[in-house]
């Protein structure tokens, strides 16, 4: 794979002037222009890059070859990327010069999922965190705690990834309680090369109409969460050493659990949770549906599902190892 070439121009003027970079570079550079402080990229620069053709539409724009796609809605933080559903840091917009995305986005989601850009390392523990326990029974469904169903998932995953060739450790296996901050310490303690946290999601009582899957992980320095419109933090955690890793394992897992459990794709998210902000090897946390819908409460309680959500996550977790193995 060639590096990516990037060559910083810069613009202090508006966007318009950048229609002076000669048509020749195009393709071989990707042209940058600042707006409101924030640096953005050219899209059909982009597309060029990776050898991709680039469509436009009223409201959306795709760029895609036989390798991969993806589809950005202009003035709209969602899209998709081979099909999987994701949330941009910041809006794409159109001007004179063509659509522009920002260049957070097309360096820490588009650029490690379509290159499966990530750091290599090596990839021998991993630690398996199911949240909540004991005095802490997470969310409530008609029938079921999240603090159980996320155990036997827990443990399921572990005989999966067991059975693969990995050290697999968990930071319960009982109905305990750990504080917050003590699991990524916990994962640390135990060397993990890869931190996974299980969840399940509730839309609040009496809320039946939202179901799905989402993968969370750590929002970059800076960039606002999924559920923000502004960025809260600029400061840079230990689990930021990992952003494109992060994000890349959160995409392969993701895609791992819509492909076995035909779930609802709620889309590769990312937050500031303290699971993940502490982390200190590329983590992701996992909400694996909600409770709050009684169909995937059913679901998530039985065993054949378990399986098919564990496997999902397995499957994940050796794409992503694969994408730093080449194997
Ligand atoms: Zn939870």
């Amino acid at each position: 794979m060639r590096k990516l070439l990037i060559v910083f121009i810069f613009f202090s003027a508006f966007v318009f002037s950048l229609t002076c970079v000669s048509e020749a570079e195009a393709g071989q550079y990707i042209r940058y222009a600042s707006n409101n402080g924030m640096r953005y990229v050219y899209l059909s620069d982009i597309a060029a890059y990776y050898g991709m053709k680039i469509k436009m539409s009223d409201k959306t724009c795709d760029i895609r070859s036989k390798a991969g796609n993806a589809t950005f809605t202009f003035n709209h933080r969602e899209g998709k990327i081979n099909g999987i559903k994701v949330i941009y840091m910041f809006s794409p917009y159109v001007n004179r010069a063509g659509v522009m995305i920002s260049e957070y986005d097309f360096l820490l989601i588009l650029d490690p999922i379509l290159r499966a850009a990530v750091t290599k390392h090596r990839l021998g523990v991993i630690v398996i965190d199911p949240g909540h326990g004991g005095k802490d029974n997470g969310a409530q469904g008609r029938f079921y705690r999240e603090k159980d169903l996320v155990l036997q998932m827990a443990r399921r995953l572990k005989d999966i990834l067991r059975a693969k060739g990995y050290i697999v450790l968990l930071t319960r296996d009982k109905d305990t309680f750990i504080e917050l901050p003590d699991r990524p310490a916990k994962a640390a303690a135990l060397k993990a090369d890869l931190f996974v946290v299980l969840h399940c999601n509730s839309a609040g009582h009496g809320v039946s109409g939202i179901n799905g899957v989402e993968t969370y992980c750590l929002t970059p320095e800076g960039a606002p969460s999924s559920a923000d419109a502004k960025a809260k933090s600029s400061k840079k955690e230990d689990g930021n050493s990992f952003n494109k890793n992060n994000l890349y394992l959160a995409y392969c897992i993701q895609r791992g659990v819509l492909r076995n459990t035909g779930a609802t794709d709620r889309g590769v998210k990312q937050a500031r949770f303290a699971v993940l902000r502490d982390a200190r090897c590329p983590a992701v946390l996992v909400e694996a549906g909600f409770l709050s819908n009684l169909t995937e409460e059913r679901n998530l309680a039985t065993g054949s599902y378990q399986d098919k959500i564990t496997f999902g996550i397995a499957e994940g977790i050796i794409a992503y190892h694969r994408a730093m193995t080449g194997k």
